[in-house]
């Protein structure tokens, strides 16, 4: 005859469920279904939301339960009040949650701050939107973002200039242009910049117009745009500067320039070549017209304001 075997199955618990449990329950909001996995879990059915959670029993004595289900769908509605869409919880994070933001990049944010946003104390800024301006910016000023500053405090960043040395810049000086360089001494006033209109001829395509901004037009043509053709090749791409206009500083280029292609694409949007049609020969992946479009292009250039004089 066999003995039961009593060293492997758990000490047995008494599966009721006391009255004055079940009275504390009720006093703060829940009803208790079960018992749980063991003699300290519970299962607590929300009267808030309809949905159960386990929970422990000294958590509902001593402590007041918070219904996992109704906190996420608070989370929800901060998110949807913020103008956002929720994705989640921050797995990195127990404070923060994952939010597509209107830009469309995804964002992970405390959820304080998100109720912050809803009482309207602070607005959301993507970093990723945030870090493409300051790098348009930062080359608009003759200058590359690297990234925060390490010796400086948050309103600075480092940047890499074109002579190749690194500093730490204030970011509203980087985006006025009043900066100096300790390595090749060139300071903000020496650096205007161009608007200009390019034609493109390149082997079996119409011509293509090209609308940008830079401070030395011609070696932005010739060493960054034109891609080192194989020599070897019979047809050769080639470029023609056909105007470009001097404009005080790399910034007043750089809006004048982003409010000139908005308007082309507005205007004349079937004029817009996809970058598909020139990648072998340009490298750059918009502000790229159909020919038909030069004359449109330096009539804008003609009626461009350069900026007032620097001050002295
Ligand atoms: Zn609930
Ligand atoms: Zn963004
Ligand atoms: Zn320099």
């Amino acid at each position: 005859m066999t003995q039961p075997d009593t060293t492997t199955t758990p000490a047995p618990f008494a599966a009721t469920i006391p009255d004055h449990w079940q009275r504390m329950a009720r006093a703060k909001g829940y009803r208790i279904t079960r018992r749980g996995a063991d003699r300290y879990r519970i299962v607590l059915l929300c009267e808030c939301c309809g949905l159960g959670h386990t929970s422990k029993r000294n958590v509902l004595m001593d402590h007041t339960p918070v219904c996992p289900h109704c906190v996420r769908a608070r989370w929800q509605e901060d998110a949807t009040a913020a103008g956002l869409e929720w994705l989640g919880r921050d797995p990195h994070d127990p404070k923060r949650g994952r939010y597509r933001a209107p830009c469309g990049h995804e964002v992970s944010r405390q959820f304080e701050l998100i109720k912050r946003i809803v009482a309207g104390a602070c607005a959301l800024r993507c970093e990723t939107c945030q870090r493409t301006k300051e790098e348009a910016e930062a080359t608009a000023a003759g200058w590359t973002l690297l990234g925060p500053a390490h010796e400086r405090g948050v309103n600075y960043r480092r940047y890499r200039h074109d002579c190749g040395h690194e500093q730490e810049i204030a970011r509203v000086n980087m985006r006025t242009e009043r900066v100096s360089c300790a390595g090749c001494g060139v300071c903000w006033s020496a650096s205007p910049s161009f608007i200009y209109c390019m034609r493109f001829k390149l082997p079996g395509l119409r011509p293509l117009v090209k609308l940008g901004f830079s401070r030395n037009p011609e070696s932005r043509m010739n060493w960054q745009l034109l891609r080192t053709p194989d020599l070897f090749e019979q047809a050769q791409p080639s470029g023609q500067i056909l105007r470009s206009i001097q404009i005080r500083t790399g910034h007043l280029a750089l809006c004048q320039e982003k409010k000139m292609h908005a308007a082309l694409r507005r205007s004349h949007p079937g004029s817009v070549v996809p970058a598909e049609h020139y990648g072998p020969w340009l490298n750059v992946k918009s502000e790229i017209y159909a020919g038909d479009l030069e004359p449109v292009i330096l009539d804008m250039l003609d009626r461009l304001d350069p900026g007032a004089p620097a001050p002295d």
